[in-house]
């Protein structure tokens, strides 16, 4: 079996996405790349994830190609291969139906950055993706799916590694993070930013977004070659 630590992880973080209740059913999936060997592990489509294995973890090359494993990789397997194959530095990738960043994904609002939690993972407002027109979808849906999630990156001048994370209009949210579980890490970030935005909404619908010097500070003690939050 090729890469048992890689599959080890990437099983962990699958069920990590259960533990911190990003999932139900089997929304939602976790993945990791090795940039070294040239090859990306994924959890297989419809696999509960108590049943997850590392044996049951499909183990992909750069071309979307099944190199180890007997079962099926997730369905999204196309939109985690553009983000990889774009977004340098980026080691993981979750995609969750989690509620209330799903909640803004159907409004088709990107989430505002409100306060100093946000501050801390996200370096500003987490955009919104474009959904896929009728060809994009018949064409190529997963894959169209991850361009459209790159374009916009690019178009904006974002750098993806400030902002790990995108809301898709009628989806749900894309999210990504040095390894598998940084991944998870975001996501869970994410949801709790927008169930915090959700009621901050509630209390007052014209909320404003956190002033510039504070977003900075918050998340430059945090990233960078300045940061000085926790013990590293
Ligand atoms: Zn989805």
């Amino acid at each position: 079996m090729r890469a048992p630590e890689l599959r080890a992880r990437v099983v962990h973080a699958n069920q990590e996405l259960v533990r911190h209740g990003l999932v139900h059913l089997t929304w939602g999936n976790v993945s990791e790349c090795d940039r070294e060997e040239g090859i990306i592990a994924i959890k297989p489509s419809g696999v509960s994830y108590a049943e997850l294995t590392a044996e049951s973890i499909v183990i992909i090359d750069w071309d979307g190609k099944t190199v180890d494993g007997d079962l099926k990789p997730s369905s999204d397997l196309a939109t985690h291969l553009e983000i990889f194959r774009n977004f340098d530095g980026v080691g993981g990738v979750t995609h969750t139906h989690s509620t209330a960043a799903t909640a803004f994904s159907q409004a088709g609002k990107p989430l505002p950055c409100f306060g100093t939690t946000h501050a801390d993972h996200f370096f500003g407002e987490v955009p919104l993706v474009r959904e896929l027109n009728e060809e994009e979808v018949a064409e190529a849906y997963e894959e169209n799916t991850g361009k459209a999630i790159v374009e916009h990156f690019q178009n904006a001048g974002l750098d993806p590694l400030a902002v790990p994370a995108c809301l898709q209009k009628f989806h749900a949210p894309f999210i990504w993070g040095a390894s598998a579980m940084d991944s998870v890490k975001n996501a869970v970030a994410l949801e709790m930013c927008c169930d915090m935005a959700l009621k901050t909404l509630s209390l007052n619908p014209d909320a404003q977004a956190l002033p510039s010097h504070i977003l900075r500070k918050h998340y430059l003690r945090k990233h960078g070659p300045g940061a000085y939050y926790g013990q590293g």
